[in-house]
């Protein structure tokens, strides 16, 4: 028993350095035979490192399947001994954690549900002082990345040395494209404040559907994400829960080959220069831009003196349209999307409003 436990220990230290680290298995472990099958059916493709499967499901409204409790573990403890594949679970509580240590869980994993609450988060924290076992946290619900920081960073307070994220996406109200948006300036931000730290894409609870997973998984790849962490089931349309989304291993095992896998760098001479010389020509474009925006709001500051003098408002609605739909007929010929002129417009007004409000209040 101690041998094999050191062996799983080593293996999954292994994994967790592994790139591309996939993790895969159902939304929710539902009966044993299940559990069992999948574990076996994701080890016959050879390219899964991890099985995932919730054992407590925390469901947005009561009355859905809220997961089967503690008898799942024995079943993926039977799994991994079967295949030889570390098993990931959610934690929400100090209970869970102890419960999944008690079955020799490998990975655990911190749920957006979860992320977005400090009082739980510290709870798993300080139920994890002193346990040496890696651990992913998803991104909250919605997107603070603050919330997000904050639990990374209670983990770290209690000695947990290998952290990992989890980009699962954004909720939003209505009937979106997603079921949750990627913003993907968002895992951008976080691989930028914790350098290195392992960083994998859920394309799962981002879609919602099984036909945008592929393009959601390729899109992470090429932001040079770790990994991915998919759902899948022997039978999708029956899972207890996040049916919608589900694929089964084999549909898996295909995506996963038909993936363009990247690396971030290389030492072909070529390339290098290549980039290199493009790189120095956006350089020189994002100066000039900056350059062109401070001069337009030199001009934003004498328009703000006139209508100071002259008693006028500062927004004017007509003129706001006007210039919108000017920049909107000139983008379409740039090949800038309606969605970018309105976002960049939106800010250059405001900071011109901004410098207007200053001079007129003064
Ligand atoms: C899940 O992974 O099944 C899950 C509940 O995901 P999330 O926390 O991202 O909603
Ligand atoms: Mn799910």
């Amino acid at each position: 028993m101690q041998t094999q436990t050191k062996t799983m220990k080593e293996s999954v230290n292994e994994k967790w350095n592994k790139r591309p680290l996939i993790i895969s298995g159902p939304c929710s472990a539902e009966t044993e035979e299940q559990v069992m099958e999948t574990a076996t059916r994701l080890a016959n493709t050879g390219k899964v490192d991890m099985l995932r499967a919730g054992i407590w499901k925390p469901r947005t409204k009561p009355g859905l399947f809220e997961g089967i409790g503690v008898k799942g573990l024995a079943w993926l403890d039977k799994a991994k001994k079967l295949t030889g594949l570390p098993i990931t679970v959610e934690v929400a509580t100090a209970k869970h954690v102890e419960d999944s240590l008690q079955f020799d869980v490998d990975v655990l994993w911190i749920g957006a549900r979860t992320t977005v609450n400090p009082f739980s988060v510290q709870a798993v924290a300080d139920a994890l002082r002193g346990v040496d076992i890696p651990v992913l946290i998803k991104n909250p619900v919605h997107p603070d990345l603050d919330l997000w920081c904050g639990a990374i960073e209670r983990l770290q307070k209690v000695g947990v040395e290998k952290i990992g994220m989890i980009h699962r996406g954004f909720s939003n109200y209505g009937n979106m494209e997603y079921r949750n948006a990627p913003m993907w300036h968002l895992p951008i931000e976080m691989k930028r404040r914790f350098p290195g730290m392992l960083l994998i894409c859920d394309p799962s609870h981002i879609c919602g559907n099984r036909t945008m997973l592929q393009a959601v998984a390729q899109k992470s790849i090429d932001l040079d994400f770790d990994g991915l962490m998919i759902e899948s089931h022997i039978d999708p349309d029956r899972a207890w829960s996040d049916a919608k989304q589900q694929i089964t291993p084999e549909r898996l095992g295909e995506m996963l080959d038909e993936l363009k896998w990247r690396s971030e760098n290389t030492d072909a001479k070529e390339f290098i220069t290549a980039l290199a010389t493009l790189r120095e020509q956006i350089n020189h474009i994002d100066d000039e831009l900056l350059t062109l925006i401070g001069q337009r709001m030199k001009i934003a500051d004498k328009i703000g003196t006139y209508k100071k003098e002259n008693n006028i408002t500062i927004l004017q609605t007509n003129r706001w349209n006007d210039i919108l739909e000017r920049a909107f007929k000139k983008g379409e010929h740039l090949g800038l999307s309606k969605e970018f002129i309105t976002k960049y417009y939106d800010a250059v007004h405001l900071e011109s409003i901004n410098h207007q409000n200053k001079i007129m209040n003064d």
